[in-house]
């Protein structure tokens, strides 16, 4: 049974963070289009909502966006805040919680998950190098997650 609670809250979080998932579906097409004809941003997004229909992505991407909003907001306690407020190099929560979305869809997400993580194209680069004030420490690994597991979903539903 499907979750539509749970999906409208995840999208409503991304919505609120001003994500636009079209331009998270132009990262997904520029990795997946040399290898399926005919494939067009428009399926690029359908599949990133299909992996957000997903229960365990919706707990994810609803737990890292309150964990950003938390540290814009100073509320963590301790060395916590700077090291989420500063998105501190040594700290990989941010990339587990996000590997909790990529291991649901194999090897083809987690290598492109890998491969997003270390070169954040477009939107997720932007999301990478906030603006002051801003917190995204989470939010970047997690739309790197979403764009992997879309293309992941693409192979193995040609
Ligand atoms: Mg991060």
């Amino acid at each position: 049974m499907k979750n539509y609670l749970l999906y409208d809250k995840a999208l409503e979080a991304l919505t609120r963070r001003g994500v636009d998932l079209i331009r998270l579906a132009q990262v997904v097409y520029d990795l997946q289009s040399p290898y399926q004809k005919g494939l067009t941003v428009d399926i690029c997004h359908e599949n990133i909502l299909k992996v957000l229909s997903k229960t365990e992505v919706q707990h994810t991407v609803i737990t890292g966006i309150q964990m950003d909003e938390l540290a814009e907001k100073k509320l963590w306690e301790g060395p916590l805040q700077t090291i989420i407020e500063n998105d501190e190099s040594l700290y990989g929560i941010d990339e587990i919680l996000a590997l909790s979305i990529v291991n649901l869809y194999g090897t083809i997400a987690s290598t492109n998950f890998g491969y997003l993580d270390k070169l954040k194209p477009g939107i997720i680069g932007e999301y990478n190098n906030k603006t002051k004030g801003e917190v995204h420490t989470f939010l970047d690994d997690i739309l790197s997650a979403l764009a992997a597991s879309a293309c992941s979903r693409l192979a193995h539903s040609k």
